[in-house]
């Protein structure tokens, strides 16, 4: 049956395949680490949990409004102001099923033939996936191991044309770990002036995993551009709630009619309880937040140290997110085909680096959002591995 060309061009996350693979090898008996998936290894907090059941147990079981039950919209914004000071109107907040649902609106609304996106290379492989379904042109902001794994402003803004309509931006970063210091941000901003009709999707999904002291920059501290900015972010990594389907996103007046109507057209609303479990993540306790937190530190202490150990290999330390992007080019192997031996002979799950984007050939992620015991005995295998087969 012959289906619109877009479908010929959609791509997918690895991410999953490389999940049901070891998966696989696990129903085999083989004793498998997975370091490929990137989502909180800690249940979500009970408090959350019991929320939802609460919802349920109440009624909470029709539609709601498309956008989100109002109360929820409202903490959305209230909770933007108290992390942010941002002034944020809840009827310009949209609840929806998962972060990926704002990058899908955005990128559906800007992409057609002839159009040029901007999206970060490495970064979250939907990115260019749906962009190459809208038939769009993808353009990859390169984001360098030298930089940090942020963005450069002066090579993002040489790459914008008159074709341009959307750019991307991700910080704090999948699959790198990096996070784009402030004064980077502004001086994108500062160039972006001369481009008023290019509009921006800040992927902000990480704003709370950061280290080391680093602050979040949110491009909602930008007056000048918020009448072109979609913010995308949502529950999923900071509540350790991948698997409930929520996320939210900040539209600019002109915009968020648009989106409405799509949510209207697609998904009707976000399920009920779900929201009710949103709505108690922002307005009830924080503390499994900074825990969770500290939890990832320790971690991420340990696969840096222990990556900087292997043969062939160095890894800068991530700001933020729960990633490690070592550089694996001195090993003498290719990254996805390392990545599929660690797998298959090793037992340790991880995604090679090309899996992100044409730069991240020479990488391989790491998540480390597993405990720290597996973790060392990942390191040991791959040490292992290395060792007999660099
Ligand atoms: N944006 C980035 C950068 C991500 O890494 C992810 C998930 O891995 C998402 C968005 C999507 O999040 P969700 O699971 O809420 O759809």
């Amino acid at each position: 049956m012959k289906t619109i060309a877009g479908f010929d061009r959609i791509g997918e996350e690895n991410a999953f395949a490389v999940l049901a693979r070891a998966g696989e090898l696990a129903a085999q008996g083989k004793d498998i680490i997975n370091l490929g998936i990137g989502q909180p290894d800690f249940p979500t907090p009970p408090n959350i949990v019991e929320a939802a059941i609460k919802a349920l147990r109440d009624g909470q079981h029709g539609y709601t409004p498309a956008t989100g039950i109002p109360p929820l919209r409202e903490a959305v914004a209230a909770d933007l102001h108290r992390r942010f000071n941002a002034e944020v109107n809840p009827d310009n907040v949209i609840v929806v099923p998962g972060g990926k649902v704002t990058m899908f609106s955005a990128i559906l609304m800007f992409g057609e033939p002839g159009a040029d996106i901007l999206y970060p290379d490495p970064g979250f492989p939907i990115y260019r996936s749906m962009i190459e379904f809208t038939g769009a042109r993808p353009v990859p902001v390169p984001i360098r191991e030298e930089n940090g794994f942020g963005f450069s402003a002066e090579e993002t803004l040489s790459l914008i044309t008159p074709q341009t309509r959307l750019l991307i931006v991700n910080s704090p970063a999948n699959p790198c770990g990096g996070v784009t210091p402030k004064a980077e941000v502004d001086k994108l901003v500062a160039g972006l002036a001369a481009y008023p009709d290019v509009a921006i999707l800040s992927d902000e999904i990480y704003d709370q995993m950061l280290y080391d002291g680093e602050k979040h920059v949110t491009l909602l501290d930008y007056p000048e551009i918020r009448d072109r900015l979609i913010l995308l972010n949502g529950w999923s990594k900071t509540y350790a709630m991948t698997g409930w389907r929520l996320g939210y996103s900040v539209w600019p007046d002109g915009l968020y009619d648009k989106v409405r109507k799509l949510a209207v057209n697609a998904w009707s609303c976000v399920n009920a309880p779900a929201q009710f479990a949103a709505l108690e993540a922002l307005t009830g306790p924080q503390d499994a937040v900074g825990e969770m937190l500290a939890e990832f530190d320790i971690r991420r202490r340990l696969v840096v140290d222990g990556l900087n150990a292997l043969p062939g290999v160095s890894c800068i330390t991530p700001k933020g997110a729960f990633y490690a992007f070592p550089n694996v080019s001195e090993t003498g192997w290719k990254a996805k085909p390392l990545a599929s031996a660690l797998l298959e002979e090793m037992g340790v799950a991880t995604i090679g680096g090309p899996d992100f984007g044409i730069l991240g050939e020479g990488y391989i992620r790491l998540s480390y959002a597993n405990s720290a015991e597996n973790i060392s005995r990942a390191l040991e295998r791959m040490d292992g591995f290395l060792s007999r087969n660099g």
